[in-house]
């Protein structure tokens, strides 16, 4: 099967690494087209980030040869399509939000769909935000959206905030299983990488925790709904519970999110080792369908009263799993727990491709 050929927007940056890396050899897709800001365009991606490559693991040499086109340029993106070097774009651009809709859209607009990280259209109603195993019925939103805005071949569909990814399956699991939560408070702690680079200063991070990440509670609190929701009348209409309220840290972790969850179930109480049972056998959409960036076991329970820790967790099944430690009762809801996951792999260029293999899977990429 031939692969598809796809465009990274923001390919310079932490999450663009990351997706030049984790889409080397896919199965599926095939970079064949680069873009990031004005400051980068014009050079090939070798001397573009050269000096600023975060990942261990290096691209491939016809990566390096690639020329950057500007992101802002959507003409540049259509003439590759139209020679067959650029299918769809993965977005991972850092810029306001209203000059990266109105980009995103641009994209959109000329045939070209948009697969994306940022948040600028995470709360445009009929753009469904995905996490592949909870809500991949989502993707029946984007006819609809096409519809609306008279696109033929371009959509939009975003992935949501990091800092959510590591405690939405397991809440996710649980409802699955008849015991969905009411009330949840989480308190998390994130990896400085989730800041981009170059991100927040070190004098800052370095033997210190910053209390304050802007705009990153009102995300862990709100996005979970639009996920937990449902299509009704041509927009995803978000669900009401759980209400949740979080408090958001920056740490000094070079990549994962950590949380530590106090949840209250809505009625029904499971104990402590149905709750395990229900975490172990739970699996989605991705998983049935083997698609290749599908962690096997979505969520991994750790045992260890220590785990689930950054430095030994992070990578679990691909950097794609979740791993849950320490659940025990809690002396004010019913349960508490840790949990971690990735910020730039499954939190954000795992999670775009994922998104993507779904995406291909019902029918919507080509
Ligand atoms: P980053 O390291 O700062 O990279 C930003 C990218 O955007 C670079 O390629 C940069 O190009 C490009 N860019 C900046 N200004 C631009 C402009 N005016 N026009 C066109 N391109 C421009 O940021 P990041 O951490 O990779 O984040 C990228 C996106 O993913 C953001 O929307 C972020 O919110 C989201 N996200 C990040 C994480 C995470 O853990 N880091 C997790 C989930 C979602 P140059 O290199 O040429 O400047």
């Amino acid at each position: 099967m031939a692969k598809i050929p796809v465009g990274i927007l923001g390919a310079t940056g932490m999450v663009g690494q990351q997706y030049i890396t984790l889409l080397n050899d896919h199965p599926w897709f095939e970079v064949r087209y680069v873009a990031a800001s004005p400051r980068s365009a014009g050079k090939k991606y070798a001397e573009a980030v050269s000096g600023r490559w975060h990942l261990a693991k290096t691209f491939a040499p016809h990566i390096g040869g690639l020329m950057v086109e500007d992101a802002n340029d959507v003409s540049r993106a259509v003439a590759a399509f139209k020679k067959g070097e650029c299918s769809f774009v993965f977005s991972a651009l850092e810029m306001g939000k209203d000059e990266t809709r109105a980009l995103e859209d641009a994209y959109a607009a000329e045939g070209i769909p948009v697969i994306s990280n940022a948040s600028a259209h995470r709360w445009t109603p009929d753009v469904p935000v995905l996490i592949a195993e909870i809500n991949p019925d989502h993707t029946d939103i984007i006819p609809i959206q096409k519809k609306a805005r008279g696109w033929d071949r371009g959509f939009i569909a975003v992935k949501p905030n990091c800092s959510i990814q590591s405690y939405m399956k397991p809440i996710h699991a649980l409802a699955q299983a008849g015991y969905p939560a009411q009330r949840i408070i989480v308190s998390t702690m994130q990896a400085i990488s989730g800041a981009g680079y170059p991100g927040v200063p070190s004098l800052d991070m370095i033997d210190n925790i910053v209390p304050y990440i802007g705009g990153e509670e009102e995300k862990s609190e709100k996005e979970p709904l639009k996920i937990f929701g449902s299509i009704e009348n041509g927009v995803i209409k978000n669900a009401d519970f759980p209400k949740i309220s979080a408090h958001c840290n920056r740490v000094p972790v070079t990549d994962g999110h950590t949380a530590c969850i106090n949840l209250e179930f809505a009625a029904k109480k499971p104990s402590l080792d149905e709750i395990k049972a229900v975490w172990y056998a739970y699996k989605g959409l991705p998983q049935t369908a083997d698609l290749p960036m599908a962690p096997k076991q979505p969520i991994i329970y750790r045992e260890e009263e220590n785990r689930p820790q950054p430095r030994k967790d992070r990578d679990a099944d691909k950097g794609m799993a979740v791993v849950i430690g320490r659940l025990r009762p809690c002396n004010v809801f019913d349960i508490r727990f840790t949990a971690l996951s990735h910020n730039t792999v499954r939190g954000a260029a795992g999670g775009g491709i994922l998104n993507a293999e779904l995406l291909k899977h019902k029918g919507y990429l080509s």
